[in-house]
């Protein structure tokens, strides 16, 4: 056999991609499958971004750019973090990447050393303790809270030892929905004080809440600020998940070491995507409305459906476009494909015998739950339901 690096051999393949792309083969070999799997927008990237983008074509706009990104880009994050966050950087203080997933792990393999510990809350979502293990680092896992999957500042000091480098935080959270306050957020700043660690604070799904909620940065309390990497990008916003575009802001000499791993890996950031960027920061913000609204009105439909099986418990969820539950009262039980172990057999009984696709939750540290992604049409997500409902029914 050929030698493989010992670290990718033993590296867990992501499971979100994983699931979404069993789903997506069964559909291409003409299988009527519903994929409730990523967390994907279903919505067309809005007219005025993909006009910029066409024009930066026409304009040859089609060369290198600066690694960290191109100028005006760069501006438009900082307005963007500004008026959004009340976070407040210089041009140095900024990187853009090929998505938020290569700011994280930018982020990360710029503070790290072998053998760093870098503290993650579960559930969290599935590529963070991977990039840790790629970066060098150990992920030190703070187990789910009893308390609905709320952040719990407690817990996370008791991860926290000489060898902590960071922590990891992503609300609005995925997979839970759960979007972290902003008296939540102080208590974790008072720990991240007193142990000198840096936060690297992943708001992907910031836009994506629900009943007037507010999405709060934990890098403008004051106290913590220059201890705050925060990552962004318009994939979720602005449904543009397929141009690639992340950023992140911070303290300088992390974004130097960070544009340093990405100008030896993959330099910048898609030229065409980085005016699409600009576009999208820039342009009317209408359009994430219309779309949160109707995320919204998909959670409420969700919620409701699955209300209709009598042992799931279901939280709505706060933000994102997920929801996370635990299926334990379906465990145990024989269908004609045999007995139901767990939650990934649980994923495959409604994949093989009700078409539809979840993801399971032991990749997210929720070995019990089952995530159920509601970024697809309403249409898709009505007959979705029908099967998942079904399916458990089946279970009894
Ligand atoms: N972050 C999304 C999800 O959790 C997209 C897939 C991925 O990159 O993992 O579904």
């Amino acid at each position: 056999m050929r030698a493989l690096s010992r670290k990718i051999l033993d590296l867990e393949e992501s499971q979100t991609l994983a699931f979404t792309q069993r789903a997506r083969a069964m559909k291409e070999s003409g299988i009527d499958i519903v994929s409730l799997t990523a967390g994907e927008p279903d919505f067309p990237t809005p007219r005025h971004i993909k006009e910029a983008a066409i024009k930066a074509i026409e304009a040859d706009f089609t060369h290198y750019t600066a690694n960290q990104g191109t100028p005006e880009l760069i501006d438009a994050i900082i307005d963007k973090f500004s008026s959004d966050n009340d976070l407040h950087f210089s041009p140095s203080q900024i990187l853009v990447s090929s998505g938020a997933k290569q700011s994280i792990f930018n982020a990360l393999r710029a503070i790290l050393n072998p053998g760093d510990e870098v503290v993650v809350p579960a559930p969290y979502w599935v590529s963070y303790p991977p990039m840790v293990r790629l970066a060098d680092g150990v992920p030190v896992i703070v187990p789910p809270a009893d308390s609905g999957f709320r952040p719990d500042a407690r817990a996370i000091r008791r991860a926290i030892g000489p060898k902590t480098r960071a922590l990891i935080l992503n609300s609005p959270c995925n997979p839970t929905g759960v979007v972290f306050t902003r008296s939540e957020l102080e208590e974790i700043a008072a720990v991240v004080k007193e142990a000198g660690i840096t936060v690297i604070s992943d708001e992907i799904y910031e836009k994506v809440v629900f009943d007037g909620r507010k999405h709060f940065s934990i890098g403008s309390l004051k106290s913590i600020s220059n201890q705050v990497v925060t990552v962004n990008g318009v994939s979720k916003a602005y449904a543009m998940t397929g141009w690639r575009i992340g950023y992140m802001g911070g303290p300088e000499e992390i974004i130097r070491a960070a544009a340093k791993v990405q100008g030896q890996v993959t330099n910048h950031a898609n030229a065409i995507a980085q005016k699409a960027t600009v576009a999208a920061l820039r342009g009317p913000q209408r359009p994430i409305d219309e779309m949160t609204g109707e995320f919204q009105r998909r959670r409420d439909r969700v919620v409701e459906r699955l209300g209709e099986l009598p042992r799931t418990r279901i939280r709505p969820p706060e933000g994102a476009m997920f929801l996370f539950f635990t299926v334990a009262p379906y465990l145990g039980k024989s269908v004609s494909s045999g007995m139901i172990r767990n939650p990934a057999d649980l994923v495959v009984h409604l994949l093989e015998r009700h078409r539809v696709a979840l993801v399971p939750g032991d990749p997210f540290g929720s070995p019990d739950c089952v995530r159920l992604s509601f970024a697809c049409s309403m249409a898709d997500l009505e007959k979705g339901l029908d099967r998942v409902v079904a399916g458990f029914r089946e279970l009894g």
